[in-house]
């Protein structure tokens, strides 16, 4: 639980983010809480403009926090809970909000894997999906993009289509004769991947709490990690100040996050502590990658200039990170 004595959100004097403009394109709600939330919160004190488009309503999520499993309301109308939790959480933010419209696809289960419910996100035509998030994206304006990497972070079909969603959206705004009903061609500048639940945090926060005499809940996890591939984190946001903010935005996904859940299991002093960033990979940038970068809008002179890069069209890519599968 965030402390009772949180001072709310913190500001970041001179941080200089006035007039930048950051889209996190995310799976479901509760995702854009639980996958760089505090940078979205740190950026939007800073003065940037923040949006989170969450491509699916989440009606085939499961409820998670055991005190809520006989609520006759979430019974009857599950998605307009999760409507109602994802404004709340967008309230904690202070982020704009944007549903892209497609259905959950829900996370098959059993052997062999039932098929994906007709009609779902993850059977959606590309083009269809694309021109959803390309109307997005030339309507924001964003310099900056987040998504999930081609994996989608965890195998979850909405998150996997998500990457590919992005992806695919992030390469037709900037092409005028793509999707000309979409609106003005708008090239976002920086593509980036989130990774903030990263093997090394893991196994930092797994470390920190064995040295302090606490139980780890996490020694399964660092026994598969070498099994997981290891990702290329180009980027750290500092954002600890914010982590306060994540963790009331998190609460607010009620059905999707239990109060005494494994959300919760590291201490906050410990966290801040050990990994007070979130951090990010670096997939397509039209300027270059310093590493390891500190900001997510890092190599933008300022909005003006990267407004005027936005709409040129003969950019050419400086940075390409991604990793075929
Ligand atoms: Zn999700």
């Amino acid at each position: 639980m965030p402390p009772t004595s949180d001072p709310g959100r913190p500001s970041v004097p001179g941080s200089g983010h006035e007039g930048f403009r950051l889209l996190a394109v995310h799976a479901h709600p509760d995702d854009e809480s639980s996958k760089g939330a505090a940078t979205t919160a740190r950026y939007v004190a800073g003065g940037a403009r923040v949006c989170v488009v969450s491509c699916t309503g989440g009606e085939r999520g499961d409820v998670l926090n055991e005190k809520l499993l006989t609520d006759p309301h979430i019974l009857r109308d599950i998605a307009q809970v999760r409507r109602d939790e994802m404004r709340a959480a967008a309230a904690v933010l202070g982020i704009e909000h944007v549903w892209l419209g497609f259905v959950d696809s829900g996370l098959p289960e059993g052997d062999p894997l039932p098929p994906l419910p007709e009609g779902c996100f993850a059977l959606e035509p590309l083009p269809v999906t694309t021109e959803a998030l390309v109307r997005v994206i030339r309507d924001f304006r964003p310099h900056v993009v987040t998504t999930y990497d081609e994996l989608g972070g965890y195998p979850h079909p909405d998150h996997i289509m998500t990457h590919t969603v992005s992806m695919s959206a992030f390469a037709a705004a900037g092409d005028p004769t793509a999707y000309p009903h979409a609106g003005p061609a708008w090239q976002p500048l920086k593509l980036y991947y989130n990774q903030n639940h990263s093997g090394g945090r893991i196994q930092a926060f797994h470390e920190a709490l064995l040295a302090r005499g606490l139980d780890s809940p996490y020694a399964e996890w660092v026994a598969n990690l070498a099994r997981r591939p290891a990702r290329h984190i180009t980027t750290r946001v500092p954002c600890a100040d914010f982590f306060p903010v994540r963790d009331r935005a998190l609460l607010a996904h009620a059905t999707q996050v239990d109060p005494e859940g494994s959300w919760f299991r590291v201490p906050r002093e410990l966290e801040r502590e050990v990994w007070p960033t979130e951090d990010f990979e670096a997939a397509l940038c039209y300027v270059p990658v310093v590493e390891v970068e500190d900001d997510l809008f890092a190599g933008l002179a300022s909005p003006t200039a990267a407004d005027a890069l936005a709409l040129r069209q003969d950019l050419a890519l400086s940075f390409d990170g991604r990793v075929t599968v």
